[in-house]
C-alpha cells in the first residue's frame, strides 16, 4: 500500500469505468499504480448496487463492446481488454438495443437484425425508402472505417502515423466525417419530418442532443455497431463490468483504494506531484490520471486559477431523477423487450423530463431479482438547479421526490400496466444524489459539444499541467461505457509512450 514516503508510477482519481481501464492497461504494463476511489464500490456510473434481494444498474444499462471478435479495430474493446488482461465477463446477448414508443402511437424495436430493422422503419414510411437506406449507409461506411483501425491515442503522433501509412484512404475519409452531423447528414436524404423526429430520438437516446447536435462518427458507432457486435448484457449487472476491470488490475499487482476521497491535486511548477487526500494525506506519483469531470478536475482539484474551465466551454448536460423499482413480475407484460424509450410529445422531448428512459435487466438476468420479481431502473433528464431551494433530505424535498416518483411512475403505465400499484420496492434518486455519489459538478451527464463543433474539439487526455491526464466521459469520445473505454485506452496508450514502454495495439 502506498505512504506518503513511496512514490507511485501512476496515481488514477475514481474507479469510473475510464479510471479503471487506463489502471489496468498501465500496470499491466509495468507501471505501478493505485486507483483512490472515494466510494467503497468500483464502477461509477456504470456500477450495480443491491437492496432488498434486488440488484440496480446504478446508471448504464445497454452494453456495447462485447463481441468475441478479433478482427474489430476500435470496436469490441470490452472483450479484447478482458482478454488482455485474462478475465472472463460472461454476458448475455441483448437482442434489443432500444424499443422506441413515440407520439402517435408509433413503436419500433432497434433490434440487432439490420435488415428487419430497416424493414420495419421502411414500413412506417414507405415514401421514404430510399432514403433510409442511403442515411443507415452513412453509419455504416462509418462503422466499417472505425472496425479497420486500431484504438489508440490521437495524441501519440507515432501511433497517428502508423494508422495514416497503414490505412491512409480511411483515415482520410474519417477525417473528413468528423466534420460532419448526423442530423445534416439525415437531412440529405430524409425529409418527413416524422422520420426525422425519429432521427433525433436515435441520436437523443444516448447523446443527449437532437441529431443534428450529434456528431456523424458517434452515430457510426452506436447505431452501427448495435446490430454488428450487438448489445450484450453482463451477467451479475453493469457492476461486473468495472468488477472484471479490478480483477485484471488487481491481479497484475494494481491497488484499489476504496474510500479515499481526492481533495487536492498538487501541482507544482506546473506538473502534477501528487494529490492529497481529504484526510490531508500526501501522496506522491510521476503521473495523475484524472478520472473526475473536467470541471470537477479543474475547478476544485486543481487549485490555481490559470486552469480553471468557463463554464460557456461546453454545454452542460443535464442530471437525471432516478427510480430503481423492485415489481411484482405481473406488472411486466409476456415479450416486453429490455429496453424502453418512452416520449409523449415531440415538442418536449428534449426538455427536463420529456423522454423516459426505462431498462429492466431482471429480464435477461434472473438473478437480479427474486424470484417472480423483476428490477426496473426508470430515469428523466432533470437539473440540480431546479432542487436548489428544497434542503436535501427536508420534508419538502422528501415530498417533491415523491410528487416525481408518483408522476414516473404513472407515465409508466403505459408500458407496464399496473406498476403504479406493483412496486415492493421503491427508491428514487435525484440530481444532488448523483452529484453526491460520483462528485460529478451538479450530477450532470458530462460536457457536450456545441452544435457544429468538430468531435475532435473534445478534450484529449493530456491536459494543460505537466503529467496530469484526463480519462472519462469529459474527454474524446464523450459519453458511455464504450466511449471511456475508448478514452481509457487511450490515456493508457499515451502515457506508457511518454514514459517509453508503449502498449501493442490491443488484439
Ligand atoms: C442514468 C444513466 C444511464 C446511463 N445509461 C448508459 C447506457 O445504457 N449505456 C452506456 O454506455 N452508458 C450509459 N450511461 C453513461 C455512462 O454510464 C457514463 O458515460 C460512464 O460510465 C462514465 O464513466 P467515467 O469513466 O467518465 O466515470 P464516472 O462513472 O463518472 O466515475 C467516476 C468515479 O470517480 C470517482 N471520483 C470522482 N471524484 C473523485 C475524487 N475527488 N476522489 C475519489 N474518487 C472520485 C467517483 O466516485 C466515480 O466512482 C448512463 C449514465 C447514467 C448516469
Amino acid at each position: 500500500m502506498p505512504t506518503q514516503d513511496e512514490l507511485l508510477d501512476i496515481l488514477v482519481i475514481g474507479s469510473g469505468i475510464g479510471g479503471l481501464t487506463a489502471a489496468a492497461l498501465l500496470q499491466q504494463q509495468g507501471f505501478r499504480t493505485a486507483v483512490f476511489e472515494k466510494n467503497r464500490f468500483p464502477g461509477g456510473s456504470c456500477s450495480s448496487f443491491s437492496r432488498s434481494g434486488y440488484t440496480f444498474d446504478a446508471g448504464a444499462s445497454v452494453f456495447y463492446g462485447f463481441a468475441e471478435d478479433g478482427l474489430s479495430g476500435t470496436l469490441n474493446l470490452h472483450a479484447k481488454i478482458f482478454r488482455k488482461l485474462g478475465v472472463s465477463v460472461p454476458t448475455v446477448p441483448d437482442p434489443v438495443q432500444i424499443h422506441y414508443h413515440l407520439p402517435g402511437g408509433f413503436s419500433l424495436a432497434a433490434c440487432y437484425d439490420r435488415t428487419l430493422f430497416l424493414d420495419r422503419l421502411q414500413e412506417a414510411f414507405p415514401h421514404e425508402r430510399e432514403g433510409i437506406l442511403k442515411f443507415y449507409a452513412e453509419l455504416e461506411d462509418v462503422y466499417d472505417i472505425l472496425s479497420s483501425l486500431p484504438a489508440g491515442s490521437l495524441e501519440d503522433i507515432g501511433h497517428l502515423l502508423r494508422v495514416c501509412g497503414s490505412f491512409p484512404l480511411k483515415t482520410g475519409a474519417l477525417a473528413l466525417k468528423t466534420f460532419q452531423s448526423m442530423g445534416k447528414r439525415a437531412r440529405r436524404h430524409i425529409s418527413d419530418p416524422a422520420l426525422l423526429h425519429f432521427i433525433d430520438i436515435e441520436a437523443y437516446s444516448w447523446a443527449l442532443q437532437d441529431a443534428v447536435s450529434t456528431p456523424l462518427v458517434n452515430a457510426g458507432i452506436c447505431l452501427a455497431d448495435r446490430h454488428h457486435g450487438g448489445i450484450n448484457y453482463p451477467l451479475g449487472g453493469s457492476g461486473a463490468i468495472a468488477g472484471g476491470l479490478v480483477e485484471g488490475f488487481e491481479r497484475c499487482g494494481g491497488e484499489m483504494r476504496y474510500g479515499r476521497e481526492v481533495s487536492e491535486i498538487l501541482v507544482d511548477n506546473g506538473s502534477a506531484t501528487g494529490v492529497r487526500l481529504s484526510d490531508g494525506s500526501l501522496i506522491r506519483a510521476r503521473a495523475v490520471v484524472s478520472n473526475a469531470t473536467i470541471w470537477d478536475t479543474f475547478n476544485h482539484l486543481v487549485d490555481d486559477d490559470r486552469y480553471r474551465i468557463p463554464m460557456d466551454r461546453f454545454i452542460e448536460a443535464p442530471s437525471w431523477f432516478q427510480l430503481y423499482l423492485g415489481v411484482d413480475a405481473s406488472v411486466v407484460p409476456e415479450g416486453l423487450n429490455v429496453h424502453h424509450v418512452l416520449v409523449d410529445d415531440w415538442s418536449r422531448f428534449s426538455d427536463s423530463g420529456g423522454t423516459i428512459y426505462c431498462s429492466i435487466p431482471s429480464l435477461l438476468d434472473p438473478s437480479l431479482a427474486p424470484s417472480g420479481r423483476h428490477s426496473v431502473h426508470a430515469f428523466v433528464t432533470d437539473r440540480a438547479d431546479d432542487w436548489a431551494q428544497w434542503e436535501r433530505g427536508s420534508d419538502e424535498y422528501r415530498a417533491r421526490k415523491d410528487v416525481r416518483t408518483r408522476e414516473l411512475l404513472q407515465r409508466l403505465e403505459s408500458l407496464m400496466p399496473g406498476i403504479s400499484r406493483g412496486c415492493e420496492l421503491t427508491l428514487s434518486a435525484t440530481p444532488f444524489t448523483h452529484q453526491r455519489y460520483l462528485n460529478r459538478h451538479n450530477g450532470s451527464y458530462g460536457p457536450l459539444l456545441r452544435p457544429g463543433q468538430n468531435i475532435l474539439t473534445k478534450p484529449q487526455n493530456a491536459t494543460p499541467v505537466r503529467n496530469l491526464y484526463l480519462t472519462g466521459d469529459s474527454t474524446f469520445p464523450g459519453q458511455g461505457v464504450i466511449a471511456v473505454t475508448y478514452s481509457g485506452v487511450s490515456c493508457a496508450s499515451f502515457i506508457a509512450a511518454k514514459f517509453r514502454r508503449p502498449i501493442q495495439p490491443l488484439g
